[in-house]
Formats: structure tokens, C-alpha cells, sequence
């Protein structure tokens, strides 16, 4: 079985953020239902099942497409929680933290270990409101 997670690193022009994760390449998958997609979870009545709706158009279960770009909204789903550090050194001092409290774990497993996602350092972390 795959645990498809690892520890990624990112970094603007704000700073460093760490987050442990699966399903990365999500970070590069657009929504191609309209200008601005805004897409969120939605539960179905039964409560089992999730959908994907789009808040601005309303397009339930949009497509995505691959893109060479980093999607803002997705940066934001996964590092907008995180601590932000100033160096390299700070931020990857808390990647290996992250590292040994998983693998202190018996089961634990980091599949691609940890890595820096490339393609936001010209840029400030993108805002929740935009
Ligand atoms: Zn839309």
C-alpha cells in the first residue's frame, strides 16, 4: 500500500512553510468551470459522499486540469495553517521534526521524504480573500 504523503516546503516571499501531506500534485490541478473557481466540499444528504461545488458558478463536481502553475486556492488549502518561518534553516528544522514524530511511529511512513515545492518564491502566499 502507498502512503503517497511526504513533507513539503514552501517557499514566498513571506517566509517558509512546512506541511506534511498526500495527493501533492492537487497543488497544480485548476478547476475549469469558470474565471474564478472557488471550490469547496459539499456533503451529500446521506452524509457519506463529498462533492466538489463550485462557489461562484455553482458547477457541481467541475473539472480540473493539469497545469504547469501552481493553483493559489490549493497553496492555501494546504500551507494557509502553517507557521511561517524566516530561513531556510528554522523551516527546515521543523520539516525533520515533522519527519521523526511520524517515523517514531511504528506504522509510520514518509513515501517521498521531504521536499520543496517550487514556483512561489516571486510571490507573497496567497491571500484567503482573493
Ligand atoms: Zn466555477
Amino acid at each position: 500500500m502507498s502512503a503517497d504523503n511526504g513533507i513539503y516546503i514552501l517557499r514566498s516571499l513571506d517566509g517558509y512553510r512546512v506541511t506534511e501531506a498526500g495527493a501533492i500534485e492537487n497543488l497544480y490541478w485548476w478547476a475549469n468551470c469558470c474565471d474564478k473557481p472557488n471550490v469547496v466540499q459539499d456533503a451529500l444528504e446521506d452524509g457519506c459522499f463529498y462533492h466538489d461545488v463550485c462557489q461562484n458558478c455553482n458547477t457541481k463536481d467541475p473539472k480540473f486540469e493539469q497545469r504547469e502553475e501552481l493553483n493559489p486556492k490549493e497553496l492555501l488549502k494546504y500551507f494557509g495553517k502553517c507557521t511561517v518561518y524566516d530561513t531556510q534553516k528554522e523551516v527546515l528544522e521543523e520539516a525533520t521534526n515533522i519527519f521523526e514524530e511520524i517515523m517514531d511511529d511504528d506504522m509510520g511512513i514518509v513515501e517521498y521524504g521531504i521536499s520543496f515545492i517550487r514556483g512561489w518564491e516571486d510571490k507573497f502566499f496567497p491571500n484567503k480573500n482573493e
